[in-house]
């Protein structure tokens, strides 16, 4: 129990979400609890997780057999039944779990879940969908937004930015984003500094507000 105390994860309902999270989890190196009321899912994931238990997740008894107290993050990944999914947060804030991550599928049963008792809700279809659209309208590699109206993207450099080094563009008083790293043609990431010179192929990580990190993404 030490360990799950430090690092360890229990994650409920190995769908298609739930199984990307585990692995990653594992992959992380946190000890994975894994949990599925459907036999042939653990049985799936059984050869490829530490921890693969089949139970039903919306027992507090049950949950309570698994150490599901002892853990202090608990994550429960079930989506198509809104009604598994919100009885086993239910089951967990009454265990006393410390944090509760919930899977929500759509707004309602994200207000529900924070209703019962989950301190953190993941909204993954909304939030990708988002992500995804800036970068398809954008040169953004990627886009990270993290509320309060602050983003991180990875972009590729403005083609009017080529050959300025940063201290001669001053980024941050000219379009208020900070360029925080660099990756010049064939290098790994370092950070950025007044010195780094913007490459035709370099690639940039900017943060700012989002409509900055936009506005800089966008000059043409
Ligand atoms: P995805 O969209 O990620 O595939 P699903 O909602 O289809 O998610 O899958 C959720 C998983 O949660 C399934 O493997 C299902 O067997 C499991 N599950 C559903 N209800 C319970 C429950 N009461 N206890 C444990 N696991 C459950």
């Amino acid at each position: 129990a030490r360990r799950s105390e430090d690092t360890g994860v229990a994650v409920i309902g190995l769908g298609r979400f739930g199984c990307h999270l585990a692995n990653s989890l594992a992959r992380l190196d946190h000890e994975v609890l894994a949990v599925d009321r459907d036999p042939e899912r653990v049985q799936r994931w059984s050869g490829e997780l530490d921890r693969v238990v089949q139970a039903d997740a919306t027992e507090e008894a049950v949950l309570r057999q698994l150490g599901m107290a002892d853990f202090p993050r608990v994550v429960v990944a079930i989506g198509a039944s809104v009604e598994a999914s919100v009885l086993t947060v239910l089951a967990l804030t009454e265990l006393g779990v410390p944090q509760i991550w919930a899977r929500a599928t759509s707004e309602k049963h994200a207000k529900i879940l924070h209703s019962v008792g989950a301190h953190h809700v993941v909204f993954p279809e909304a939030e990708t969908g988002e992500r995804v659209a800036h970068l398809i309208v954008s040169r953004m590699l990627d886009f990270i937004e993290f509320g309060d109206d602050f983003a991180i993207a990875k972009i590729r450099v403005p083609p009017p930015l080529v050959g300025r080094s940063l201290r001669d563009l001053a980024p941050q008083d000219r379009y208020g984003v900070m360029v925080v790293g660099a990756k010049q043609p064939g290098q790994p990431f370092r950070y950025a500094g007044p010195e780094t010179v913007l490459e035709p192929e370099s690639v940039l990580i900017v943060e700012g507000s989002i409509a900055q990190v936009q506005r800089f993404a966008a000059l043409a």
